[in-house]
């Protein structure tokens, strides 16, 4: 049986063969308990330090900064904890309307316990407003945490700026880089970040990974309390297998970095374009020039988005509306929302996000169903208006 042709890389990525290589021996013959005593559990303390090595070239850090989590939603939960416990006497945090709910929900769970947080608009390109930025920081700022690329729309923030402003204000800054790690370049030598969040399963790693940089002389605070592990920042029985699977996924990404970023925006920039110009009434949502290389997010006006996501099913393409951790409930996406998408083009919104294992034929037969999806629904709108593509 072929497999799907599957467009829905921003929720998760297929585990790469040569990480899944990598971490087998770990959880066959190397299963033991990197903190105890015996030398079958400590021999893969030395094994985890090279680990620890490759994920933080991968953003250009020191290893020490780095703390292994099990996934992106810790990551950025702690981050945000940290900051809070460590200034205990400000209760002010500064996020966007556009995060993904690691930090949306998070931040609306603290404004349910007394804190005060901002979530700074963006415009109808996704894009933040830096003066409202300023305009929101006070004494009172614990925080600000602000996605490196939207996971919906892959915009991609100005996090080199706003950093630099931050940091000439002396304001913890945090980022969640869980979308940008392994699809773009990034350094935290020349970031101003303090904190960022990455996450295995979005970079061809399992699930159930992630880390967070933390950078050296950062007052930090655990989240998970509990044993002496990662150096006392992060309790918990090291997940080692997952550990080398991450590293060895990020080795891969730096590797072929350049290629894929050359590569991915091509086979995007194409269906984009025969989409567009094959479906009328659509739309791309989210600015066009400072985006991820891999990811579209495309209004079809007039149609329900998950109409359109199951009759791509029957031919086993999978995208996505909204966010992965959204889908089950019809509300429209807060991201979409918060760009004042109209709500005839909101309902209608499909995201698809490539990955190294795209090819073109599976990118011409999107090309060659969704225009026939779109005609067919369109005729069937409860809108009451019947729009027709060209094909
Ligand atoms: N942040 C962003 C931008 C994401 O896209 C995701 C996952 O979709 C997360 C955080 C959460 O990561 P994880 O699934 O590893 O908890």
């Amino acid at each position: 049986m072929n497999g799907p042709i599957y467009l829905d890389n921003n929720a998760t990525t297929a585990v790469a063969p040569e990480v899944l290589e990598t971490m087998l021996p770990y959880l066959k013959e190397l299963y033991g308990n990197a903190s105890s005593m015996h030398t079958f559990g400590g021999q893969l303390g030395p094994a985890i330090r090279k680990a620890r090595d490759k994920v933080a070239a991968i953003i250009g850090a020191d290893p020490s900064e780095i703390i292994f989590t099990s996934c992106g939603t810790e990551s950025d939960n702690t981050a945000i904890m940290s900051a809070l416990e460590i200034n205990p006497q400000k209760k002010h945090v500064i996020t966007t309307r556009v995060e993904h709910p690691a930090i949306y929900n998070f931040c609306k769970h603290l404004s349910r316990k007394g804190f005060r947080i901002t979530f700074l608009p963006v415009d109808d390109a996704g894009r933040l407003s830096i003066d409202a930025l300023y305009r929101a920081l006070d004494d009172d700022t614990a925080i600000v945490s602000i996605m490196y690329a939207n996971n919906e729309t892959g915009v991609i923030f100005p996090i080199q700026e706003i950093g630099a402003a931050l940091k000439e204000r002396g304001i913890l800054f945090h980022t969640d880089a869980v979308q940008a790690v392994g699809k773009v370049p990034l350094n935290v030598h020349t970031l101003p970040v303090d904190m960022l969040s990455l996450s295995g399963h979005k970079l061809h790693a399992p699930k159930g990974i992630g880390a967070l940089y933390v950078r050296k002389g950062t007052r930090f605070y655990p989240y998970i309390i509990g044993g002496h592990q990662e150096n006392s920042r992060r309790a918990g029985t090291e997940n080692v297998a997952s550990i080398m699977g991450l590293a060895k996924a990020c080795e891969l990404a730096m590797a072929s970095l350049e290629t894929e970023i050359t590569c991915l925006s091509k086979l995007r920039d194409r269906l984009e374009k025969a989409l567009l110009a094959n479906c009328p009434d659509s739309r791309v949502n989210g600015d066009r020039e400072r985006r991820l290389p891999n990811t579209t997010n495309i209004s079809f006006e007039f149609v329900e988005g998950e109409a359109i996501l199951l009759r791509l099913n029957e031919y086993g393409i999978c995208a996505s509306s909204g966010s992965a951790c959204t889908s089950g409930s019809l509300e429209p996406s807060h991201v979409l929302h918060a760009m004042g998408v109209p709500f005839t083009a909101l309902h209608g919104s499909i995201r698809f996000s490539l990955s190294r294992y795209n090819t073109d034929s599976e990118i011409d037969k999107v090309i060659e169903v969704l225009p026939g999806i779109i005609k067919e629904l369109r005729s069937l709108s409860p809108y009451g208006r019947v729009k027709t593509c060209k094909e």
